[in-house]
């Protein structure tokens, strides 16, 4: 163990390039993306110091070109889970014991590996892994992602630095042990970010790790495996699986092992691992940690006093930035009947407006959704609202799905304020307006609060500050992160730490030392130097 309080260099934010025509870090990516769409790659599982080929495979190909093969990756059975469970506790002790500005110092580089070097090939592998275009895969591959790493490193030493109060006699510490056991991170499609911070995070803390990225995220996974290979993450710290995600989580959870688990997905198959969790419950050694991020119902409540163009960009970049597949994309909206005219002819002329296609393609704001599942559910609920007579589409509305997954960013206007597409998340580019009359401002703020199971994010637009005062407590418990005067997407890490409740979450706070706080298990020491001889107190001299 080194000698010295060490101190980690202070986080900043890493500033988001350009990509304007003719920039350097324009050529680059798009020479990254034409190197990476023209070759194929072969990614295994990762288990200890193996790379496994078990010979089942699928492809990978990108949402906006789906007959477009850009790989293939290997599946995992049940032996290679359990054989990445008891490679990661072998690993276990090794690493809890390294010291930890060793685990600092292998996290900094891995940012700074994707700041330089990795930068142009993470964004272009989330260009077509996720049909991201270039700033939403600018913002989450390499700005969030770097970003998540500094600023936890900082957290980290935050947490280790906070110790009780000693007296000269005794002296107290908290040491921040890991947890015992293993963590199971289980990671979304729609962030690289998310995808290499759920594992990042638990193993920074001192864990072993067993990751499962989604199906449509493995293209843009392997390039997070190579950056945390370079930065010396050793083997056994991380180890990846692929495959059926039901069969590896049941052998996950069937492990006494089992020590917590990081998730960020849909609302539904969170509750289904939990109810899992509590049914092993006895099985356990230790009670695990439970952390998930899960699915959100958007608002925007605009008051008669907001700003009509300040509206309309909210709306517009909340809900239809990356086809609304970011958790927090506004999905719901309320506007007051006097500002309805102006903000529905605005509104149509900025969707209009916008261009659909390839990433490539550096003119496109809209590319395709993730895949067939999502396209297919959410042309259903486009088609129901063109039957439905409390609802109305008024602009998009149209999809296709010959070449890549593409729906036309579409906005219902319902008269039911608890219309289907109020309620359910879609998880694409559908955003449902309620116009509500201006004198039921505070009844409407009722309707935002109860509407929908989830309480994830939300925007207040108004220029009145008691109306602004009103909203901010009638909304108290509608979401885990509030916007006033600002759209209710893009948190930034150390900024805006982001997390919901409800049914959106276990609220840990991603980007903040509150989840962090979820992988360590603190141990109290408390030393005395000058120790009693004699139990007799002096109460019991007389
Ligand atoms: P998803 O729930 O389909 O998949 C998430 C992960 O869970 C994937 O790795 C998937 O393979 C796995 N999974 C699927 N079924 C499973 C099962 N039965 N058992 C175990 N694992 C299973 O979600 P998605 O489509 O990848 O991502 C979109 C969802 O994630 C949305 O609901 C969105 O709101 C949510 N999300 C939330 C946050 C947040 O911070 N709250 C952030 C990003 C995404």
């Amino acid at each position: 163990m080194l000698k010295g309080f060490f101190h980690v260099p202070k986080a900043v934010n890493e500033p988001i390039k350009s990509y304007a025509p003719n920039s350097p870090e324009k050529a680059a990516v798009l020479a990254a993306y034409q190197q990476m769409w023209n070759s194929k790659i072969d990614v295994p599982i990762y288990i200890g110091n193996e790379e496994i080929r078990t010979g089942n495979t699928r492809n990978m190909t990108a949402p906006h070109d789906h007959k477009h093969i850009v790989g293939t990756y290997h599946l995992a059975e049940k032996v290679h889970v359990e054989k990445a469970i008891s490679n990661a506790l072998e690993s276990k002790t090794k690493w809890a014991n390294l010291a930890w500005e060793q685990r600092a110092a292998i996290f900094l580089k891995a940012a700074e590996l994707i700041a330089g070097p990795y930068r142009a090939r993470i964004n272009a592998a989330t260009m077509i892994a996720q049909s991201k275009n270039i700033f939403q895969a600018e913002i989450d591959a390499s700005c969030e992602l770097i970003d998540f790493l500094r600023y936890n490193v900082e957290f980290m030493t935050q947490i280790y630095n906070d110790q009780p109060k000693s007296t000269s006699d005794v002296w107290n510490r908290l040491e921040y042990r890991p947890l015992e056991g293993f963590v199971y991170a289980i990671t979304p499609f729609n962030f690289t970010a998310i995808a290499a911070n759920l594992p990042a995070s638990a193993a920074m803390m001192g864990n072993v790790v067993v990751w499962k990225p989604s199906d449509s995220q493995v293209f843009s996974a392997k390039i997070i495996i190579d950056v945390f290979k370079e930065a010396g993450v050793p083997d056994g710290v991380i180890n990846v699986v692929f495959g059926d995600a039901e069969m590896i989580t049941n052998t996950v959870l069937a492990s006494r092992d089992f020590a917590g688990i990081h998730f960020t997905g849909s609302t539904h198959v969170f509750k289904d691992i939990w109810a899992k969790i509590g049914i092993n419950i006895h099985h356990y050694k230790t009670y695990p940690r439970i952390v998930g991020e899960t699915g959100g119902k958007d608002f925007i409540v605009a008051h008669p006093s907001a700003n009509i163009k300040q509206v309309v960009t909210g709306i517009v970049r909340g809900a239809f930035e990356f086809q609304g597949q970011k958790c927090s994309a506004a999905s719901r909206a309320y506007v007051p009947q006097s500002l309805w005219k102006d903000i529905k002819s605005q509104l149509i002329t900025d969707v209009k407006s916008m261009k659909m296609g390839s990433p490539e393609d550096f003119g496109n704001f809209i590319t395709a959704v993730i895949h067939e599942g999502s396209f297919d559910k959410l042309a259903r609920y486009i088609d129901q609202a063109k039957k439905d007579t409390d609802a109305e589409i008024i602009v998009g509305g149209n999809y296709d799905k010959s070449v890549g997954y593409f729906i036309e960013p579409t906005v219902i206007v319902t008269t039911n304020p608890k219309y289907t597409t109020m309620e359910t998340e879609l998880f694409g580019p559908v955003m449902t307006i309620y116009v509500y009359e201006d004198a039921k401002w505070s009844e409407t703020l009722k309707l935002v609060d109860q509407t929908s199971e989830y309480a994830l994010t939300g925007a207040i637009f108004s220029q009145d500050r008691y109306a602004i005062e009103e909203a901010t407590i009638a909304l108290q418990n509608a979401s885990g992160n509030l916007y006033i005067n600002d759209k209710p997407t893009g948190a930034v890490v150390g900024m805006q730490p982001f997390g919901g409740a409800r049914a959106s979450g276990t609220n840990d706070k991603a980007g903040s030392a509150l989840n962090l706080m979820r992988w360590i298990s603190p141990r109290t020491i408390k030393e005395t130097f000058v120790v009693p001889e004699d139990y007799r107190y002096p109460f019991l001299g007389e």
